[in-house]
């Protein structure tokens, strides 16, 4: 029986825990799921909720696809860098998804639990553009299980709406460079503070703890919210 649970923990098949939380970090009931959200006590893996802003998904946006790509590249390399100061960054995620619990979400995986727990605790005093930062250690392991295949093959219909991650992807060449500077400059220098540079500013106030308002239940009531595994 013990063995039976822990093989069905945070699947479909477990009537306890909700598996969009346990495997995307996010699900579209929020605290009012009638499943366990169980935040991890020590994770790999950080997100910071609702902080990129496609200005496609803005109805007067007139930027050609090469501007925003460049755009989100920029922020992409902003973030990175950042988060690169915490420690070894395996991973990082940027969501495209407009559904209120997904948009902008940022994800990532860092080598140890600790250096995500260090990003974590500075992030949560910090603002990035303009705006206060939320951050939290978060239960993804897998992104491959995490994001959405038929988006990947051009085919969801669900859109932004769809509840598993629709990433936005930065330019090849820049994830490559990134990654290969990061690994330079962890063999030149140790984990360098924090510089405060760019869109990144400290805390203007303090002891905040809750998540930024996300606004009403906007999402498409998909029936497929807990569909089969696939
Ligand atoms: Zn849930
Ligand atoms: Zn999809």
């Amino acid at each position: 029986m013990a063995s039976h649970l822990a093989n069905i923990f945070g699947t479909e098949q477990d009537r306890v825990n909700c598996s969009f939380y346990y495997k995307i970090g996010a699900c579209r009931h929020g605290d009012r799921c009638s499943r366990k959200h169980i935040k991890p006590p020590f994770s790999q893996t950080i997100l910071l909720p609702n902080v990129y802003h496609n200005p496609a998904h803005d109805p007067v946006c007139k930027l050609s696809d090469k501007e925003l790509q460049e755009g989100f590249d920029a922020v992409y390399e902003d973030l990175y860098c950042e988060l690169a100061k915490f420690g070894h960054l395996l991973e990082l995620h940027v969501c495209d998804n407009v559904g209120d619990h997904l948009i902008g979400n940022v994800y990532a995986r860092f080598d140890l639990e600790t250096e995500a727990q260090a990003a974590v605790d500075n992030l949560n005093t910090r603002w990035y553009a303009g705006r206060p930062l939320y951050a939290e250690l978060s239960p993804v392991t897998d992104f491959r299980e995490a994001c959405c295949r038929q988006n990947e093959n051009g085919e969801c219909n669900r859109g932004g709406f769809c509840n598993f991650m629709h990433l936005r992807l930065a330019s090849k060449d820049l994830v490559s460079s990134l990654k290969a500077g990061q690994r330079l400059e962890r063999r030149i220098h140790p984990p360098a503070a924090d510089t405060g540079a760019g869109g990144w500013e400290p805390s203007k106030r303090r002891g905040r703890s809750a998540s930024p308002a996300r606004g009403g239940d906007k999402y498409i009531d998909s029936p497929d919210h807990y569909r089969p595994a696939r």
